[in-house]
C-alpha cells in the first residue's frame, strides 16, 4: 500500500512520518502527579511494545512531575493539555517531548502564541487535536451538524494559526466516536496536508466494543495508507490498547514483531480448559513484543497438531495431558497444568 506522504516529526527518540514505522501510543490512567505509579505503568507498557506515552497534565504539579517521570522512562512522553496555556509551557520546560493541545480551548491567540514560542525554542512538536465533541459552532452551522468536512476544516484552520506563527513541527489528529465519520475525515484530509497524522477512534468504549470500533476504524484508515502513529482508546487497562494496536498493525502487514496467536473456537472434542488457556497464552505472549512467530492454541489432539502445523509453536489438549507442538510435530507431553509453563520455557528459548 502506498502511504500518505508526510513530513518527519521527531518526538524524543522516536521519529514518525515519512517512511518511519507507525508508532504505537497509549495514555496513562494514573494520576500524573503520582510519579511512582505513572513510571511503573509506563515501564509496563514499554515492555509490551508501546512506543510513545501520553500523560494528562491538569495541574501545575502534574507538569512538574514530568521532570522526574522523564528521568525514569525510556520512551518519549507527550503532555496532554486542555484550557491552560501555562501548563503547556510548564510541561515543555519540564521535558515533555511533545504536547497535545486543542488550540480551540487554549484561549486567545496571544496564549497560543506563547505556547508556540516555547515549542519553537525547544523544537518540541505540537499535536493539534480536534474532536467531534468540541467542533466550533460556526462549522456546525456551516455544515448542518458535526460532519467530517467540518472536522477537517477545523483541524486545518488550527494548523494554519500555528503555521502563521512560523512553526510547522506539527502532528494532526481528528477524532470522532462516530467511526465512519472519522474514516471519512481522514480520507478528506489525506491530500490537504503533509503533517503526520495521529489516528484514533475516540471514546470508543469498553474493551470489547472499543476493540471492535477501533479495529474497524483504524483498519479502514490505515489500509488507505493514512496514519503515522495510532492510539487505540479503551475504557480499560492501557495494556489492552497496546495489544490491540499491535494486532491491528500486524494484521495489516504494517508492522513485524509480536507473537500472533491462532486458537481454535473449541467444540465437543475439546479436551482441556482451552478458553482459560488461550487467555493466559495471550497474556504470556505480550511479554515477548519483538518475537515474530505464530503460536497456535488448540483444544484437541485429533485436529490440534494438524491445525497447528502452520504455526511455529502450538499447544493442544490430549486426554489428561497437554501437548507442546513445534511446526506440527508433538515434541512434549506434560500434565495440563504445566502446559503454560512449558510454552513459556520454549518462548524463552526462541527469544534467546
Ligand atoms: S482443534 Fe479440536 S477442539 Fe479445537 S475446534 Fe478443532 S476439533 Fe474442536
Amino acid at each position: 500500500m502506498e502511504r500518505m506522504k508526510t513530513q518527519e516529526v521527531k518526538i524524543g527518540n522516536v521519529t514518525i512520518g515519512g517512511n518511519h514505522p507507525i508508532a504505537i501510543q497509549s495514555m496513562c490512567n494514573t494520576k500524573t502527579e503520582d510519579v511512582a505509579a505513572t513510571v511503573a505503568q509506563i515501564q509496563d507498557l514499554t515492555a509490551m511494545g508501546c512506543d510513545i506515552i501520553r500523560v494528562a497534565v491538569p495541574t501545575m504539579e502534574a507538569a512538574e512531575a514530568i521532570r522526574e517521570i522523564k528521568k525514569q522512562i525510556s520512551i518519549p512522553l507527550v503532555a496532554d493539555i486542555h484550557f491552560d496555556y501555562r501548563l503547556a509551557i510548564a510541561a515543555m520546560e519540564n521535558g515533555a517531548d511533545k504536547i497535545r493541545i486543542n488550540p480551540g480551548n487554549i484561549g486567545s491567540e496571544e496564549r497560543i502564541k506563547a505556547v508556540v514560542e516555547k515549542a519553537k525554542e525547544k523544537n518540541i512538536p505540537i499535536r493539534v487535536g480536534v474532536n467531534s465533541g468540541s467542533l466550533e459552532k460556526n462549522l456546525v452551522e456551516k455544515y448542518g451538524g458535526v460532519t467530517a468536512e467540518g472536522l477537517v476544516e477545523s483541524a486545518l484552520d488550527k494548523v494554519k494559526i500555528i503555521e502563521d506563527m512560523g512553526y510547522d513541527n506539527l502532528v494532526i489528529s481528528i477524532k470522532s466516536s462516530d467511526v465512519m465519520m472519522c474514516v471519512r475525515a481522514h480520507e478528506l484530509i489525506k491530500d490537504k496536508t503533509t503533517h503526520p497524522i495521529h489516528v484514533g477512534i475516540t471514546e470508543s468504549g469498553t474493551v470489547k466494543s472499543g476493540n471492535i470500533k477501533s479495529s474497524i476504524g483504524l483498519g479502514l484508515i490505515l489500509s488507505q495508507g493514512i496514519g503515522d502513529t495510532i492510539r487505540v482508546s479503551l475504557t480499560g487497562d492501557p495494556r489492552e490498547e497496546i495489544k490491540t494496536a499491535k494486532l491491528v498493525l500486524k494484521t495489516l502487514g504494517l508492522r513485524t514483531g509480536g507473537i500472533e496467536i491462532v486458537s481454535c473456537p473449541t467444540c465437543g472434542r475439546t479436551q482441556i480448559d482451552l478458553i482459560s488457556l488461550a487467555n493466559k497464552v495471550e497474556n504470556l505472549v505480550a511479554e515477548y513484543p519483538t518475537l515474530d512467530i505464530k503460536v497456535a492454541v488448540m483444544g484437541c489432539v485429533v485436529n490440534g497438531p494438524g491445525e497447528a502445523k502452520e504455526a511455529d509453536l502450538g499447544v493442544a489438549g490430549g486426554v489428561g495431558v497437554g501437548l507442546l507442538i513445534k511446526k506440527g510435530e508433538v515434541i512434549k507431553k506434560v500434565p495440563e497444568e504445566q502446559l503454560l509453563a512449558t510454552l513459556k520455557e520454549e518462548l524463552d528459548h526462541w527469544s534467546e
